[in-house]
């Protein structure tokens, strides 16, 4: 099936003589705008990013830091999961003012995709010895079901290429202009309450197109999910598959467009339309090709799928999907079921093979290769040593028969994953935040483990679910908008009137996946602020007040 667009996309009108000048329009390639017009686009048409591998390959890690070509560092390297980690001791007052070059330091982080969030025995034990062996023992579980290294060399990239490949994991595209990693249910396959497993689609569209020159020079970053359960965060997504009953034509799947978080947040838009699972590789494909030819690409900040989806509207952008990318029509169909509870999958769940899965929460994510390696010799130990991510920054431990359950829970409870954690460590999510990130203001990883430590001191437990993402700039990385609790790293004045780090206080949000009803967000109050310090009394005072004045079954976000 054809993805190309049709030969009679619109063109440009031309000048005519005493017309004004030709505006020079949002850099559609569509509409004629094919000269690159931002730095970020000219360093794509330079060269296609994913060349650079090559070059790492044959030049960069022999002679090291100092030969990376600037265009490649700062940019195509991305495309190979490589961004260059921040300086240390560079506090985020001066993020903003110093150059690029300035706050790089020589080593990299790396993220390694992880579509749908799958891991095999094979995978985890070799996504744990990268970690030891090159990455001084770091490894974050990222919200996209990725796993992010730090202290990367470059001279170590042909030796984690091929360990990682070796046994079907890969860096590519896991960064820059082009499809991300494929978010994906951490239960799929598994659970009792799916009716169509959508992995087949995640491989397939893994395996045709991701690395594909076709689709990698996107006007910007494009992240997907494909579900049959709605337990992921789906609306933030620029495309998403739910599962959907169709009445008449069976399981199949809901497809979504124009989520994006950041600055202008927007949740995606249901096209109303129905696909079936062996589609929606050629549906999302014709999705892709629409951001690639008709995206903004003259500013980045009006570069994502979402801006031209607000701008067209889901009747024009259906049409277009239909009538350009996939040449016929696509059948009508129903809006999702929203599950009454969130569903994160911590804790022991039954399968649909009578063994269990148990899911773990690691506060905000952070592991690290020897937490791994346990991880998993514990998963082999008591199950069949499959392990899956969730966006969520938790892991689960597959296919665990029933007498091995506390076996595994105790193990894990050993090197402090928790299957029975407190709703503070639950619900807490954190970004990369200042000691590795160099957009970051404030730090994040930290912060979010002191105030779990905090609140579990001061309140003990709580007896419903509340989310806290913790974020250490305006990108929303962590979701800041989404969250019952969203943190906006910032400075903000000192007791002293200096300025230090803080945290702008979105309340209220949620996707409708973790609220059981409809998503929005959070609300950001003028002046709600409080310094980094504050932070845990500020959320101590919060809770507090949440709990003193519900009403029955008022969740946090009425
Ligand atoms: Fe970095 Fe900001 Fe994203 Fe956090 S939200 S990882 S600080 S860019």
């Amino acid at each position: 099936m054809s993805v190309t667009p049709s030969q009679s996309a619109p063109r440009p009108a031309r000048a005519g003589a005493g017309q004004a000048r030709r505006p020079r329009g949002e850099g559609q390639w569509a509409l004629g705008h094919r000269e690159p017009l931002n730095p970020n686009e000219r360093t794509k048409k330079d060269d296609n990013p994913l060349n650079v591998r090559a070059r790492v390959e044959t030049i960069y890690a022999h002679r090291g830091f100092a030969s990376i070509d600037p265009a490649d560092l700062r940019g195509r390297l991305r495309w190979w999961g490589l961004y260059t980690q921040r300086k240390p001791g560079i506090d985020g007052g001066r993020t903003a003012v110093l150059e690029p070059h300035e706050l790089d330091d020589e080593y990299f982080m790396l993220r390694v995709r992880v579509d749908g969030g799958q891991l095999s025995p094979e995978q985890m034990r070799v996504v744990a010895d990268i970690s030891t062996r090159y990455a001084r023992d770091t490894a974050d579980i990222t919200d996209r079901q990725n796993i992010q290294y730090h202290w990367i060399r470059i001279e170590d990239m042909p030796a984690i290429w091929k360990a990682l490949e070796g046994v079907g994991l890969q860096t590519t595209e896991a960064c820059g202009d082009c499809p991300r990693v494929v978010l994906g249910s951490p239960v799929a396959g598994i659970s009792k309450d799916e009716v169509l497993d959508a992995t087949p689609a995640i491989d397939e569209i893994v395996r045709r197109y991701v690395g594909d020159k076709a689709f990698s020079n996107l006007p910007r970053k494009f992240k997907t999910t494909i579900s049959w359960l709605p337990d992921v965060p789906y609306e933030a997504n620029d495309v998403a598959f739910i599962g959907v009953n169709h009445p008449e034509h069976g399981p199949g799947f809901d497809l979504w467009v124009g989520g994006g978080l950041s600055t202008n947040p927007m949740l995606a838009q249901r096209l109303g339309v129905w696909v079936p699972l062996d589609e929606v590789p050629d549906v999302w494909a014709g999705v892709v090709g629409i951001f690639r030819d008709y995206g903004y690409r003259r500013l980045r900040h009006r570069a994502r799928l979402k801006f031209l989806v607000a701008d067209w509207g889901v009747e024009r952008f259906r049409e277009v999907l239909e009538g350009e990318y996939l040449n016929r029509k696509l059948v009508d169909g129903p809006a999702p079921e929203l599950p009454a509870e969130p569903l994160d999958h911590i804790g022991v769940h039954e399968q649909n093979d009578g063994r269990y899965y148990v899911g773990v929460a690691a506060v905000a994510g952070r592991v690290s290769g020897s937490v791994l390696t346990r991880v998993a010799e514990l998963a082999e130990a008591h199950g069949s040593g499959r392990v899956r991510l969730t966006p969520y920054q938790k892991l689960l431990i597959l296919d665990v028969p029933k007498d091995e359950v506390n076996g595994l829970i105790n193990g894990l409870r050993e090197i402090d994953l928790q299957a029975e954690p407190s709703q503070w460590r639950r619900g807490t999510m954190a970004c990369t935040g200042i000691e590795y990130c160099k957009l970051a203001i404030v730090e994040t990883k930290a912060r979010a483990a002191q105030l779990v430590e905090h609140l579990e001191q001061t309140l003990g437990d709580l007896d419903t679910s509340l989310t806290i993402n913790v974020n250490g700039c305006p990108n929303a990385c962590a979701r800041t908008q989404v969250a019952d609790i969203g943190l906006k790293g910032q400075l903000v004045p000192g007791p002293d009137g200096e300025m230090v780090e803080g945290f702008q206080i979105h309340l209220g949000g949620g996707l409708a996946m973790a609220k059981g009803q409809e998503g929005g967000f959070g609300r950001k109050v003028r002046g709600l602020k409080t310094t980094a310090e504050e932070l845990p009394a500020y959320v101590e005072r919060v809770a507090r007040s949440y709990v003193a004045g519900r009403t029955e079954n008022e969740s946090f976000a009425q």
